[in-house]
């Protein structure tokens, strides 16, 4: 199907800096254009409402398929989170799915990638009205076949974990999962 010229810049164009503004403050222009942006599958788009519905509007399905949609335009962010969320969603045929796209993201993005992942995630579930109580409700625990979690436990540093230039020295990759699943319910505000 061809689109048209219009709709390939709004799925093109970046709209960080417009998403990263003061959503409380209302402005109707800037509103009416990340929702063109949005209908036009623009990927960066996609990911902030998904996570917005997903995390604060407890529009769970919709939520998921714009993370879903904006993970297959390559945003690496987008997998990161969409594997944490099936990870943490409760659902038993999830978990494999995610901990698989989990542990491939993360060989692909590497220290700093992954560090970028982190703290985007860590301010966008700090500037919203965190609401999924399922999530919350949902912490899994992944066992380490090898056994390495209670070695690897006591020496993880917290510090390092927004620190781009930390050695990751965690190989496994049940323990890297497990690692960044610790880090997530730390970051997750309560929900009132
Ligand atoms: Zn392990």
């Amino acid at each position: 199907m061809e689109i048209s010229k219009e709709n390939f810049v709004l799925q093109k164009v970046s709209i960080q800096s417009l998403i990263c503004q003061n959503s409380w403050v209302k402005n109707e222009s800037r509103t009416s254009f990340l929702k063109s942006c949005l209908k036009s599958n623009n990927p960066q788009g996609l990911l902030h409402f998904g996570m917005m519905q997903y995390f604060a509007g407890m529009k769970l399905e919709k939520g998921l398929f714009k993370i879903e949609n904006a993970a297959k335009y390559e945003i690496k962010e987008a997998s990161y989170i969409l594997g944490l969320v099936l990870l943490c969603s409760g659902e038993e045929n999830n978990v494999n799915r995610g901990m698989t796209l989990l542990t491939s993201i993360m060989k692909e993005l590497k220290g700093k990638g992954i560090v970028k992942c982190r703290k985007k995630l860590r301010d966008f579930l700090h500037s919203i009205w965190f609401k999924n109580n399922l999530i919350s409700n949902n912490k899994p625990h992944i066992a380490c076949p090898e056994q390495h979690q209670g070695k690897i436990l006591s020496n993880w540093d917290v510090g390092y974990y927004y620190d781009e230039d930390y050695e990751d020295n965690i190989v496994c990759d049940f323990c890297k999962c497990a690692r960044e699943i610790e880090l997530f319910y730390q970051m997750l505000p309560s929900v009132v």
